[in-house]
């Protein structure tokens, strides 16, 4: 992958060099019945990269038709899985991806929380996709079983015991927490903040996301500023500093290095901060990386599958990508062309 760089809009250019398995990613996924879907003991998450696959022919490009990040009632989403899955079909997704929380170990809480409702209901849920799945097979619409699982420092055991024998087809690993306070529930917390303690925030968050990739426990990497949530003005600031431009490009390096996609969220625009996750500056670094990504509304009610997808093909184009990409138990990211919508 190559990009050409023309007054500072970069262009992304497929090479015939860039084609099956090229490259950093050259590692490939476990097969099907492997990693994800096998015994504890099979469990290959630390080397499940993803393999470039050819841009796939059978989907000319149309706008943006997967939505790989999506909550139910079964966490705190206000929707069941069928009343989720009806919406996000409504809205003319071809692939729609469920990506429930994980539930998280004991101390881990915001202030209302849904623990003991997930364990209960995980099981349930799990059964329901499955079954939303083989109707939405029926007709034409692959539904996929996705989790969005904390990536928690210090307990990837705990993580991955709860991956380990469960049948998801992808892990979207998320960042929530700085030890035990979920920092994206109150802006309060926040606001008791002086700018230096949120530059350091900052900080730890992106040294986080770098573990999290080398943890090799997850397939996309989430919402890839959700620390600006509350305070994106000095979070823009902080981008500025030379420690964020070090921090940061060492991150999107393990995100790439670990054959992981970069989520692209459009719930960055309903929340306080007001823009995509990640903002341009992220974008910028991650297009000089070569990063793939991968489209996600993070809905939590059934209004919000799909939320917003033509400015975020708008805004995906504009950084020069053509396409977004879906992990496979196969062992290739499959490439998803879309085309975008005028405004
Ligand atoms: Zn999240
Ligand atoms: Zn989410």
């Amino acid at each position: 992958m190559r990009y050409l760089v023309t007054n500072s809009v970069v262009t992304r250019c497929l090479l015939p060099s860039a084609l099956p398995n090229e490259g950093a990613r050259g590692k490939s996924f476990p097969p099907a019945g492997a990693g994800l879907n096998g015994r504890k003991d099979d469990w290959t998450g630390p080397r499940r990269s993803l393999g470039r696959s050819p841009l796939n022919q059978c989907f000319p490009a149309s706008p943006v038709v997967v939505d790989l990040h999506m909550h139910t009632s079964c966490s705190h989403g206000t929707a069941d899985v069928e009343s989720m899955y009806l919406s996000a079909r409504s809205k003319g997704l071809a692939v729609i991806g469920f990506s429930e929380h994980s539930p998280r170990p004991d101390g881990f809480v915001y202030p209302s929380d849904y623990r003991e409702k997930l364990v209960r209901g995980l099981p349930d849920y799990l059964r329901e996709v499955r079954e939303i799945a083989r109707r939405g097979a029926a007709r034409g619409i692959e539904v996929l079983s996705g989790i969005e699982a904390d990536y928690l420092r210090g307990y990837e055991a705990y993580t991955r015991d709860f991956l380990c024998g469960r049948d998801f087809d992808y892990v979207i690993g998320g960042l929530h927490f700085q030890g035990t306070w979920g920092f994206d529930a109150d802006r309060a917390d926040w606001d008791r903040l002086s700018r230096r303690e949120r530059f350091g925030a900052y900080a730890r968050y992106y040294d986080d996301l770098t573990a999290m990739c080398e943890s090799g426990l997850f397939h996309i990497a989430a919402h890839p500023d959700l620390i600006k949530i509350f305070s994106i003005e000095d979070f823009k600031l902080w981008l500025d500093t030379d420690e964020a431009v070090s921090l940061l490009r060492r991150a999107l390096t393990a995100v790439r290095d670990a054959g992981m996609l970069l989520e692209v969220s459009s719930a960055g625009l309903r929340k306080p901060c007001r823009e995509i996750y990640p903002g341009p500056r992220i974008m910028t670094v991650a297009t000089e990386l070569g990063l793939d990504i991968a489209f996600a509304s993070d809905a939590h009610c059934v209004d919000t599958p799909a939320f917003a997808f033509a400015e975020l093909a708008r805004y995906a184009a504009s950084f020069g990508y053509t396409y977004s990409c879906i992990p496979t138990r196969g062992g290739q990211a499959r490439r998803m062309p879309f085309s975008v919508p005028s405004p």
